[in-house]
């Protein structure tokens, strides 16, 4: 599920939960490591990387 529709209400700076990171400016969008679709998403794992899905997360990390 794409954070952005699983955490609609997710305000920016703050963390939806324990390693989830929704950037801080609406303009830091970037393509999603996995899928290339504009996020602002991302994992304090993965910190450099944006990441915009669970399904994307998951895929990563197992090809990593
Ligand atoms: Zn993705």
């Amino acid at each position: 599920m794409k954070y952005n529709d699983k955490y609609p209400d997710a305000k920016l700076g703050i963390k939806v939960s324990l390693n989830l990171v929704v950037t801080l400016h609406e303009e830091q969008a970037r393509p999603c490591v996995v899928c290339k679709e504009e996020t602002r998403w991302f994992h304090r794992d993965i910190i450099i990387f944006h990441i915009c899905s669970e399904e994307c997360l998951e895929q990563y990390l197992r090809a990593n």
